[in-house]
């Protein structure tokens, strides 16, 4: 008999397995599939770095700052800021403090008149101060906020929308006002990029800091009490904790279900000539491409010597036309994508759970009799929300078994 079985191997599960252990608590991790990480995975193609699913990682989360040696994974940083193409022409909108090179051409982009900057700075400036003020007050829905804030112009458009539509996996406005103003505080604070290794690392770092070695390929169900099931037996202990994705937690009966959203990210390797760029690229003209990124320029690991890497990533339901991706990204980068050779593509259907207003920074974890559920679903859709999951649900399950 364990103290605890931590069921699913992400973030959430392996923050909280470590959180325990360091409680001094016997757990053990069971992961369904053969490795770790989750949705934080990374696909090795010819030496090209994929990761599962386009996402950069910030080191401004404090959840990372606290749980993971960031300097360890070598952290290849993008731009502080993103570039918009629009009209054929290309503008780069970035943050004066850390880019200050930017600032001429951010004001003749063509994208920021003082008034529409005005009311998009009003409405963005609880970002900066403490979080509580941030959280206070009414939430209503991104699209509902910048409506009332009166933010009608193209830096709403042609650059907040699309850059948030890559973020948030939707692009109806429908998510939380507050969860967004949260999510560019972090941008704010910090510069986003990828590890050496791919973003797998940042599992790989976790999973192997515990004690015992996460058990891989471990289906799990859920048995009566605190006993779970796997192929190879039962397994029981004092207390369960089901740190899965949203929609296999709602198939254990543990959450109801909720809307996920989805990604499709596309990986093109080339050797031939692409403007060089460490910036996210964000379609101002608004198809179907969200984002795209030279990704080796910023992140020169992810492709071998001789190669550049580019990602393209568009909403679940976008077109599944290999031929629009890459004339879309013809007309993004200028330049004929047709030698472009396609090294992965993933389709991530359930990316990100919807975080609806309002905004619930803390969804229940104890569902008695000794079973709990962590995930980025009962805090936020994130790194950070998963990270900080895992912890909280720790304490929690430390506690119902009366350890400090
Ligand atoms: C394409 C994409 C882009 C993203 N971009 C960003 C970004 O830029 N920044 C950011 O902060 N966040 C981003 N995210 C979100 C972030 O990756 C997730 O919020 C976070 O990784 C979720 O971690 P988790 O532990 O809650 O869940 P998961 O990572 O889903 O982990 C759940 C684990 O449970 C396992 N499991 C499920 N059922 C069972 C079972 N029955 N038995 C055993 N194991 C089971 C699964 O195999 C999985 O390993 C992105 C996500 C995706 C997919």
């Amino acid at each position: 008999m364990h103290d605890v079985v931590v069921v699913g191997a992400g973030l959430a599960g392996l923050r909280c397995a470590l959180e325990l252990e360091r409680r001094g608590l016997d757990v053990v991790v069971l992961e369904a599939s053969d490795r770790v990480g989750g949705r934080v995975r990374t696909d090795v193609v010819d030496g090209h770095l994929c990761d599962v699913g386009f996402q950069l990682l910030n080191p401004s989360y404090p959840a990372v700052r606290s749980a993971v040696d960031v300097p360890a994974l070598g952290l290849q940083a993008f731009g502080a800021g993103v570039q918009v193409r629009r009209d054929g022409v290309t503008a780069l909108l970035a943050d004066p403090r850390r880019e200050p090179g930017s600032v001429v051409t951010t004001l003749a982009s063509g994208l920021v008149t003082p008034g529409e900057v005005a009311r998009l700075a009003r409405w963005a400036a609880p970002s900066l101060g403490p979080v509580r003020w941030l959280l206070r007050g009414p939430d209503t829905s991104l699209a509902a906020s910048l409506d009332a804030a009166g933010v009608h112009g193209p830096l709403r458009h042609e650059v907040l929308e699309p850059f948030l539509a890559g973020v948030l996996a939707e692009d109806r406005g429908a998510t939380s006002s507050q969860y967004v103003r949260l999510l560019l505080r972090s941008f704010l604070l910090g510069t986003p990029g990828l590890p050496r290794d791919g973003m797998r690392a940042l599992p790989a770092q976790l999973a192997a800091r515990l004690r015992r070695p996460v058990r891989l390929g471990a289906p799990v169900e859920l048995g009566a009490g605190t006993t779970v099931r796997t192929p190879d037996g039962a397994v029981s202990a004092r207390a369960v904790v089901v740190a899965t994705d949203l929609t296999s937690a709602a198939r254990l009966g543990v959450v109801p279900q909720a809307r996920v959203n989805g990604l499709r990210t596309w990986w093109f390797s080339t050797t031939d000539p692409v403007p060089t760029s460490r910036w996210l690229r964000v379609d101002g003209d608004r198809g179907p491409v969200v984002n795209t990124a030279v990704v080796s320029d910023a992140a020169p690991s992810y492709a071998p010597p001789g190669r550049r890497l580019v990602q393209a990533t568009t909403l679940a339901g976008a077109p599944d036309d290999e031929g629009v991706v890459r004339a879309e990204l013809g007309r993004l980068w200028s330049t004929s994508t047709t030698g472009w050779d396609l090294v992965a593509r993933h389709d991530v259907r359930e990316a990100l759970p919807l975080v609806a207003p309002p905004l619930v920074e803390r969804r229940p974890v104890d569902l008695g009799g000794g079973r709990f559920v962590a995930g980025d679903h009962r805090d936020t859709s994130s790194i950070q929300g998963a990270l900080v999951s895992g912890r909280r649900v720790a304490r929690v399950v430390a506690t119902s078994l009366g350890v400090r």
